[in-house]
């Protein structure tokens, strides 16, 4: 039943986490195989699926032999009375902001609210509680594989979580794309602080804090947040990007920013660009941004692919041959997030079934997958590889020179443009200093004949392609 599956739950995650995630879930109807679950909040209905949606699904599964699968949803009617447009407004600023994302924020805000009312007088922890998100006990320093494109964001993240607020290090700003690891280090130093006791730490993502700002407003409470912002020891807002274009939340987190390192507080703030590149972002904001320590993770390496795919299947228990490590890691290129989710699902195959993970179980469980990471190759990026194999100008792609040395590499990268994506004539031309999709044309047919004239000329091209392609 659902009761002793709450039970169950409970005594696995602890009665905190418990509160805050597990008892906001309604029960819904069983349609088939399908049992829904209802949250009243999207932000709480996502957390849900990723930190618990997996072993709700076990423990249903457990439970009742109907169930197969477990389908959370943002239940409307838990929703309260919505946000007035001005408060929302004026969080967001004048400008900006989509319907779409106001919209957001209403419902969330309208959550809010209730939670609010549901802690009414809580201890001095409880606050910490109600104000930051819990950290993930799997993203540890230990679970992260270094490599070279991450070390001196793993340095600096260990340097912060042993010595918070040394000079040089506050604000610590980590950036990177998506799925590289920076909510992982942000976790790994609040988890050792914390484990040294004693200190308080506080994490959001920079969405969460805008929820919480609007809600503050909303309940006329606004002082009640600044506070429990500003007794925090460690302050850590995660994918910051997402304040662009929300001008009052910005200057409300300025305001706190300031405020914490003033008074020798850690600040530690991830986005998916460095702070001069984050334009949108008030400038005063941006230059305070970078006043600490700035650390990138770059995109990962193929070597740094293998070295977490084996870590996490050593992790696992089920051996996974290295051939399909290897094939992996050539396969999905950008994002760690997927690496680990097609492991994890070869290796959930591999129990089920009963069998071994090989190559071709590989292939076959992950197909429609791998399909997605077919590498898509950019006009840009032909561009750029065609320029510098040739070494000419990436703008003599766009110039209008037409000697030779700088007219052949770029038809080249006319021809690898029409060979490699699927963009119009028109379309590639344009790319290339606005030509005629005549000359694009002209272009792809010369180098196909001097392709089968020269094969110095055609070993180049299959060169290029090869590289761009993998
Ligand atoms: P980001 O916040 O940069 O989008 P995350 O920190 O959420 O990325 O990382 C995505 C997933 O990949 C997480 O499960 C994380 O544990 C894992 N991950 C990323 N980088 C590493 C690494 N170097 N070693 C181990 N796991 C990693
Ligand atoms: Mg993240």
């Amino acid at each position: 039943s659902w009761l002793r599956i709450c039970e169950r739950l409970k005594g696995e995650v602890g009665d905190v986490e418990y509160r805050m995630w597990i008892q906001r879930i309604t029960l819904g109807p069983l349609d088939e195989d399908e049992i829904t679950l209802y949250l009243p909040e999207r932000f709480l209905r996502d957390w849900v699926r990723v930190q618990y949606g997996q072993r709700l699904q076990t423990l249903w599964r457990e439970e009742s032999s109907v169930v197969q699968h477990v389908e959370l949803r943002v239940d409307k009617r838990a929703q309260r009375t919505p946000i007035t447009t001005e408060t929302v407004s004026a969080a967001y600023g004048t400008h900006g902001a989509s319907t779409d994302i106001q919209s957001l924020a209403r419902e969330d805000a309208a959550a809010l609210e209730k939670e609010t009312a549901v802690t009414s007088a809580p201890s001095v922890n409880e606050v910490r509680n109600d104000l930051a998100v819990p950290l993930d006990r799997r993203f540890t320093f230990d679970n992260f594989v270094v490599g070279k494109p991450n070390e001196f964001a793993y340095a600096c993240a260990g340097r912060v979580a042993d010595h918070p607020a040394s000079p040089g290090f506050n604000p610590l700003f980590l950036y990177g794309g998506v799925g590289l690891g920076k909510t992982h280090l942000m976790h790994a130093i609040g988890l050792k602080l914390m484990s040294r006791g004693n200190i308080s730490v506080a994490y959001m993502s920079a969405e969460k804090f805008m929820y919480r700002f609007i809600a503050s407003m909303q309940s006329k409470s606004q002082m009640e947040f600044k506070e429990q912002l500003r007794s925090v020891d460690v302050l850590m807002i995660d994918d910051l990007q997402f304040l662009i274009g929300k001008n009052s939340t910005q200057e409300e987190f300025f305001h706190t920013f300031n405020a914490l390192v003033d008074a020798g507080r850690q600040i530690i703030v991830s986005a998916d660009k460095s702070p001069s590149d984050l334009s949108g972002l008030e400038d005063r904001l941006r230059t305070r941004l970078g006043c600490g320590m700035v650390a990138d993770i770059h995109a990962t390496t193929f070597e740094l692919r293998i070295s977490i795919l084996e870590a996490k299947a050593k992790a696992s228990g089920t051996p996974v041959p290295p051939k399909v490590l290897e094939y992996l890691a050539h396969k999905i290129t950008t994002n760690v997030r997927e690496l680990e989710g097609a492991l994890n699902r070869l290796i959930a195959h591999a129990d089920l079934v009963g069998r071994p993970v090989t190559l071709e179980s590989t292939q076959d469980v992950l197909k429609d997958m791998l399909k997605a990471h077919e590498r898509r190759v950019t006009i840009d990026e032909i561009q750029r590889k065609v320029a510098e194999h040739f070494n000419i100008r990436l703008t003599d792609m766009s110039s209008a020179r037409r000697a030779r040395a700088v007219a052949r590499p770029r038809q080249i990268a006319m021809y690898l443009a029409k060979q490699l994506t699927s963009r119009s004539l028109p379309e590639i031309g344009r790319k290339f200093g606005n030509r005629d999709h005549t000359t694009v044309m002209h272009a792809v047919n010369r180098v196909s004949e001097l392709m089968e004239q020269d094969p110095g000329l055609a070993e180049s091209v299959e060169l290029l392609r090869h590289m761009l392609e993998s």
